[in-house]
């Protein structure tokens, strides 16, 4: 917080945290130096006191050496915290092996983007995403393969994203995107160059390189649609649905139907 604070509110990366340590060791260091020479001064001005060197230095002194170590002490504790806090919230909000949105935090911003989508008069794209067979690498490489294509397949899903989209793991090896503004022929675009880098892909693990391959179920809301995450997951799911039975690898998109009364 106070860290925070120093920094106009933004969190400090653990570049700013090392660089501005010093800064404000410094800074609490002459602010020291200047409070204990204040205060020594008004003592001896209302004491009567002689006005010795000897007494200021001493006053210089006591805060130099002091206030460095404390504040060193201090910060690195704070820095602590705040490192600790980081990465609780990332462990609450984002899935341990993949890192990206856990499903709960998934649809909770998905439901934030589409409100803002709909009051920006925007289109949302969403999708969900199930690796082909994946049964088939964990029953051939064992778990720590899958979970080697898990990873390198969040990834991909992270190059392909811009700023501002969204991508979670709903959950095993099915994922899901939220592109706020993309229409069904931008984001179609999108899942397509997924899908081909996914194929193109050579995961290595151990001394095996293992291939994989995806399918998608893409939708598009607008206006009122935006309030409904429910019905585009089940218009997305029932795409991918489609996807699987015309022969995976594949990508089966479709506008979302209208809302019924
Ligand atoms: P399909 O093409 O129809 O999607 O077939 P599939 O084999 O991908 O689908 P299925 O639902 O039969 O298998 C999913 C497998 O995913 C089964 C489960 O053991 C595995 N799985 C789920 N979560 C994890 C995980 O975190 N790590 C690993 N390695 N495997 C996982
Ligand atoms: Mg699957
Ligand atoms: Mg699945």
């Amino acid at each position: 917080m106070v860290l925070e604070f120093l920094n106009n509110g933004v969190p400090w990366t653990a570049e700013d945290r090392i660089q501005k340590r010093g800064l404000i060791i410094a800074t609490i260091t002459l602010i020291s130096i200047v409070a204990s020479l204040t205060i020594t001064y008004l003592v001896l001005l209302f004491t009567g006191y002689e006005k010795q060197p000897i007494i200021f230095i001493i006053a210089v002194l006591a805060p130099l050496l002091i206030a460095p170590a404390t504040t060193w002490s201090i910060i690195s504790l704070m820095v602590e915290i705040q490192n600790l806090e980081e990465a609780y919230r990332l462990l609450a909000t984002n899935d341990d092996l993949t890192g990206l949105l856990r499903r709960g935090t998934f649809l909770t911003q998905c439901q934030w983007v589409a409100n803002l989508c709909d009051r920006n008069k925007q289109t949302l794209a969403f999708a969900i995403l199930d690796l082909d067979r994946f049964k088939t690498v964990n029953d051939r490489y064992g778990h720590g393969g899958g979970d080697e294509v898990l990873k390198a397949f969040a990834d991909i899903l992270r190059r392909s994203i811009r700023a501002g989209d969204l991508a979670g793991r709903l959950g095993g090896e099915e994922f899901a995107l939220a592109l706020p503004g993309s229409s069904l022929d931008d984001a179609c675009q999108v899942l397509e160059r997924i899908r081909a880098e996914t194929a193109k892909c050579n995961i290595r693990y151990l001394h095996h390189i293992i291939h994989i391959n995806v399918s998608a179920g893409l939708t598009c809301a607008s206006g009122n649609q935006l309030h409904d995450i429910d019905a585009m997951i089940r218009r997305a799911d029932d795409l991918l649905y489609h996807a699987k039975n015309r022969g995976r690898n594949r990508i089966e998109s479709g506008p979302l139907a209208a809302i019924q009364p």
